[in-house]
């Protein structure tokens, strides 16, 4: 098995602004393992915030050697030996995971989700995300994503959540998922605010307060109306156990949890011990999208939009059909690169 990859940007249709960052676009790294004539894609998304750099995946790539793996779909033992090779990387990790499933697939003629055994019937609406901006500006953007989408995410832990929410309600009464990013310090108020939320038609709520408080977020869990996502409190497998009973479910990206083995694997044991489970995103091409459309089959929730809030996405794959993510049912993770972009190793 051979590995390269090649630097991309990301570019944004409009700036992004979360609780604490503003961003017009999002450097990648795509991968590709070649292996018998056929090649496998995967993606490494950074966004500035987590830390990773194109030069910090690329520095981790180059100390990958695939050579002594001859088959591919044992996938288990090639992410094991790619774990340990040095902690964190969570992203470089992604992206040889996701292109070993695309090639593990291919290899065995088969789509992901049916080598899961999910029913295709069984993947939830989307989300479109609101990111945090003017009156003017969330207006227009939730004006451009009616009539494709039944359900809204709004970025909220600024200054005018209400305000947001009223923008919004404005011009249409679509249920919300509300996204604070850890915006919100103080306990009671987050309460009363998800009290408000509830009645303004929201349905969950992601990341209230920081990532650490968490006796104040299993209070929050224990008195809310809506049930309550971790997202910047779980990154891994190991994470899930001490999160049972903090929050009402879990928010299970593939750059943070090192790629699908690992998603998968925390799907299952999120569903064990009781706990919903949605599919998150970063912004990326429709290479890491795909990879997660595949396991989204009967989950509470999914984010899968990243692919649609770019302007230079450079592969084919899942769709969007009225607010739902299609997957492919082509081998691997249903993609087909259509730039011509020149992989190599240095
Ligand atoms: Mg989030």
């Amino acid at each position: 098995m051979r590995l390269s990859w090649v630097r991309y940007n990301l570019e944004l249709k409009h700036s992004f602004t979360i609780s604490g960052f503003s961003r017009t676009s999002t450097p990648v790294v795509l991968t590709k393992i070649d292996h018998e004539g056929l090649s496998g894609y995967g993606e490494a998304s950074l966004p500035q915030y987590l830390g990773e750099t194109q030069d910090s995946v690329i520095r981790f790539l180059r100390k990958v050697d695939l050579c002594g793996f001859n088959d591919p779909t044992k996938i288990d033992e090639i992410v094991d030996y790619i774990d340990k090779i040095e902690p964190g990387n969570t992203a470089a990790k992604a992206s040889i995971d996701i292109a070993l499933h695309d090639l593990a697939g291919k290899m065995v003629g088969k789509a992901w989700h049916q080598i899961y055994g999910l029913d295709k019937k069984g993947i939830p609406d989307t989300s479109f995300t609101i990111g945090i901006d003017t009156e003017d500006e969330v207006k227009k953007k939730v004006c451009e994503a009616l009539g494709q989408f039944n359900l809204l995410k709004v970025k909220l832990g600024g200054d005018n959540d209400k305000r947001m929410i009223e923008s919004i309600r404005s011009v249409t009464d679509l249920p919300l998922t509300v996204d604070a990013n850890q915006g919100w310090k103080n306990r009671e108020e987050a309460l009363d605010m998800i009290y408000w939320l509830k009645e303004e038609g929201a349905i969950m709520v992601e990341q209230p307060m920081p990532k650490s408080d968490l006796e104040d977020i299993a209070f929050l869990t224990e008195s809310s109306p809506l049930p309550i996502f971790a997202d910047e409190s779980v990154q891994r497998l190991g994470d899930l156990d001490r999160l049972k009973g903090v929050f009402s479910g879990i928010n299970i990206k593939l750059m943070k949890c090192t790629g699908m083995y690992e998603a998968w694997r925390m799907r299952s044991l999120a569903k064990e011990l009781g706990m919903k489970v949605m599919l998150g995103c970063m912004t990326e091409t429709s290479c890491a999208i795909s990879a997660a459309a595949q396991m989204s089959a009967g989950l509470a929730f999914v984010d899968l939009d990243g692919a649609l809030l770019i302007s230079n996405d450079c592969f084919d794959g899942a769709t969007l059909d009225y607010g739902k993510i299609i997957v492919s049912d082509a081998p691997g993770i249903g993609i087909e690169l259509i730039k011509d972009l020149q992989f190599g190793t240095e």
